[in-house]
């Protein structure tokens, strides 16, 4: 189509040629909201920043200049990005990051594009707050909601965005993108297993300092547990730890994001205040999150060993094993089948309710472990 642009930034998408395509000729003429709906891990977030973007660059996202590198970054003055505080987003979040901005000269000359990470998690009055502004959309702003789970989302909502749907991404498909990007074919074929389909956390396993390691934890403390009660107790207190380690480590990191933008004396540059001040205050609501976050990992790495586990006695080979490096731990296979059951309750428990004692649902999880 003629009014279609040759897009760098919303080429390099990886796997979703259709929705890529999609967005790629919206760029000349935007409609104001968009749903971009499909599993976790297919690339929705990468997308996301892509289309914002090519919205935001003159030359419809070259992924080269400021306003690229910057809404890339999600750095941008005039990108704001909303994501859930605890389980839901909720409505003051949604008048003080969307309402507030909305119906406001942009920061910068140009569009302004709102992103809403997770966009299912709006809680009811959230949602009406979203709506509002749906149906009386600024001129210059454009709306990105994201989500896994779409039926969820009120269909007033969904009727005002466009949607764009996204496939979810085979264990091939995954492996291939992160050879490509140069990673050795036995740890692309790891990180795509232990990903579960989710190129993100893929990518992440594989280049993050950290990325293995809430397995090797997981490994240790389902070594801790199986030796009795203290070991089950020393294996919540080994998580708890890490958890708290882990926060610590993610502060220093979002700090270090943040020093290009500040003066000397540690504040904001002048043409960048408003968008540092968001982000310090997404930087908050992330480490809050962080001890959550870890132990979910956690759990979820040991869950898989011990998935391992049973697969092994039931005599599934090393195509059904998801730990493809590792022998599965050296736990009772009565205990492995009833410690999955309870480390997905913890998951299931810590994931709904955010005021649960975190080592006491750690140690009852580990305490079941012994079998
Ligand atoms: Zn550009």
């Amino acid at each position: 189509m003629s009014s279609s642009v040759s897009s760098p930034v919303l080429s390099s998408v990886p796997g979703q040629d259709d929705a890529m395509a999609f967005l790629m000729q919206a760029v000349a003429r935007p409609h104001h909201a968009y749903l971009l709906a499909g599993p976790e891990g297919g690339g929705k977030q990468l997308a996301a920043r892509a289309f914002a973007a090519a919205l935001l660059c003159d030359r419809g996202g070259c992924g080269e200049c400021r306003a690229c590198t910057l809404a890339l970054e999600e750095h941008h003055p005039n990108l704001f990005v909303v994501e859930p505080e605890g389980r839901d987003i909720h409505v003051e979040t949604v008048r003080e990051e969307i309402w507030h901005y909305a119906y406001r000269t942009a920061p910068e000359p140009g569009r302004k594009v709102f992103v809403l990470r997770e966009a299912d998690r709006l809680n009811p009055a959230a949602a009406d707050a979203l709506l509002k502004v749906l149906e009386e959309p600024p001129a210059d702003s454009v709306f990105l909601l994201l989500s896994a789970r779409p039926h969820e989302l009120p269909e007033t909502v969904v009727s005002r965005c466009h949607v764009v749907s996204f496939r979810p991404l085979s264990e091939d498909f995954i492996v291939s993108a992160l050879t490509e990007a140069g990673v050795s074919p036995e740890r692309a074929a790891l990180a795509a297993r232990l990903s579960g389909g989710n190129l993100g956390r893929a990518r992440r396993l594989v280049t993050e300092e950290e990325g293995l390691a809430f397995r090797d934890q997981a490994v240790e403390a389902l070594e801790l547990a199986r030796l009795g009660p203290a070991g089950a107790l020393s294996a919540a207190e080994l998580v708890v730890h890490g958890a708290e380690r882990y926060r610590k480590g993610l502060s220093h990191v979002l700090d270090a994001e943040l020093a290009p933008y500040l003066d000397e004396k540690g504040r904001p540059e002048e043409a960048y205040r408003a968008a540092i001040r968001r982000l310090q205050d997404r930087h908050k609501r992330r480490e809050r999150r962080a001890e959550r976050d870890y132990v979910d990992r956690v759990l979820l790495a040991a869950s898989a060993l011990l998935r391992d586990r049973v697969a092994a006695t039931v005599g599934g080979g090393p195509d059904v094993a998801i730990n493809l490096d590792l022998r599965p731990p050296d736990v009772p296979v009565s205990g492995a089948v009833a410690a999955v059951g309870a480390i997905e309750e913890a998951r299931a428990a810590l994931a709904e309710d955010l005021n649960l004692n975190v080592r006491l649902v750690l140690e009852q999880a580990f305490l079941r472990v012994q079998g």
